[in-house]
């Protein structure tokens, strides 16, 4: 039996709003209410705000190496996807490509306090092992200590060629796993088309049977501006209007985005029970403005976070966004409180994921944590030292961070894997 307990901490952040005092005791990956603690290992959080590890709803890991890219900056989405399928051809994506981006990607987002990451994977060449490219994402996230959610996406794919990988995906990655989720909980796969700007009812039709097949989660993109648009164009309806027909409005499915959205459309969404994930990092550089969090949490819908990828929002720095969609909830309603911000970063997108043992440090959660240093100088002066963890000290990283018990991030360093080997390896493969 292992037993660790996170000791002294200034604030114990337990999950939707709810913050205490005093030790959390993790026993064999899982937080208890308590423990023989004689033979435990004692991490010492003086000084530190101990939150859920953050849970990053919606990524795209490929994008990583891809940050920054000449041409890419200031362009609408339609010269945008053209110019990223330029490089991903430039580039050749292979599996030594997807794990190496995915390292970066996942080493940035333990660093960053992310402990899970759903990578929303949508280049597949037509030539490509696909399963080899889930498995170098899975093998990256092992090696750290991540937790994965490897989402078999999807974007012009053909659509039974899609549905045949991620059968395959789900065969050699869980195998026997209802619901998409490994015994140990560290590496899950859900299924998802980019959006229905880019593909039709087939693909979204025969991704849901395979995830009907074995319990997977649904993910898709929705309401960005260019999606509304196209939908309007194509078929003269909207997306949601699409999603409904398509069999995906559904308690199992995230949208993500989610920008242009009316009132009546939130009510659709929280009445389907579908969930949603707010990326600001990618749609407020993109361009397509601000999702009206407030009025999606007022509605009832489950509300999660993500960075989206590299391509658009060049860091994976969750709690930065955290801050973003603080900053800018103010523009298209009432601020949303920092609090609230931090549930969608851990519950919020857990819950989306169908993972209520993630994003929170309640008895029966899984051991995710990460302890944030606020005895420095960002935080003086600091009044409630969780609202400053989102408002103070814009990227602030965690000095410790735990995943299922075990600390994947010690003094700020990674202890699995060497930093500087991770970022050395993926330039030599972009060559930049
Ligand atoms: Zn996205």
């Amino acid at each position: 039996m292992s037993v660790v307990v996170v000791r002294g901490a200034v604030a114990v952040v337990e999950g939707s709003g709810r913050v205490r005092e005093g030790d959390v005791t993790i026993v064999d990956g899982v937080v208890v209410e308590s423990a023989d603690t004689t033979d435990a290992e004692i991490i010492d959080a003086t000084g530190c705000v101990v939150t859920p590890g953050l849970v990053n709803a919606h990524h795209h890991l490929l994008q990583t190496a891809f940050r920054t890219l000449p041409g890419t900056r200031g362009i609408p989405m339609r010269e945008w996807l053209p110019a990223m399928a330029a490089a991903y051809a430039e580039a050749g994506v292979d599996p030594g490509l997807t794990g190496l981006a995915a390292r970066a990607g996942l080493a940035e987002a333990l660093l960053c306090g992310v402990t899970t990451v759903a990578d929303h994977h949508l280049t597949w060449p037509a030539d490509a092992d696909t399963v080899a490219m889930a498995r170098a994402a899975a093998d990256a996230a092992t090696d750290l200590g991540a937790r994965l959610v490897f989402v078999r996406g999807a974007a012009r794919d053909d659509p039974q060629t899609a549905a045949a990988s991620a059968e395959a995906i789900v065969s050699a990655l869980v195998p026997d796993r209802a619901g998409g989720v490994s015994a140990d909980g560290m590496l899950q796969v859900a299924v998802g088309p980019a959006g229905v700007h880019s593909d039709p009812r087939e693909t979204f039709e025969l991704l849901g049977e395979v995830a009907q097949r074995h319990g997977l989660r649904r993910r898709t993109q929705a309401n960005e501006v260019v999606d509304v648009e196209i939908a309007v164009s194509r078929y003269g309806k909207r997306p949601l209007d699409l999603l409904e027909e398509w069999g995906w409005l559904a308690p199992d499915v995230t949208l993500a985005h989610l920008c242009a959205v009316t009132d009546d459309e939130i009510a659709r969404v929280a009445a389907a029970g579908v969930s949603a994930t707010h990326a600001p990092g990618c749609d407020v550089p993109m361009g397509w403005g601000v999702a009206p969090v407030r009025r999606l949490l007022d509605a009832g819908v489950a509300v999660g976070l993500g960075t989206s990828g590299g391509g658009s929002n060049d860091a994976g720095h969750l709690l930065a966004d955290a801050r973003l969609a603080m900053q800018v909830s103010a523009l298209v309603g009432p601020q949303v409180p920092a609090s609230d911000v931090l549930t969608m970063a851990t519950s919020g997108s857990a819950d989306g994921l169908g993972r209520p043992e993630l994003g929170r440090l309640t008895p029966g959660s899984a051991g995710d944590l990460c302890l944030w240093d606020v005895s420095g100088i960002a935080d003086a002066g600091v009044a409630d030292p969780v609202a400053g963890l989102l408002w103070a000290a814009p990227g602030r990283r965690p000095r410790t961070v735990l995943v299922a018990g075990r600390v994947v991030v010690g003094a700020g360093r990674l202890v699995r894997v060497d930093e500087h080997e991770v970022v050395a390896r993926l330039f030599e493969r972009v060559k930049r």
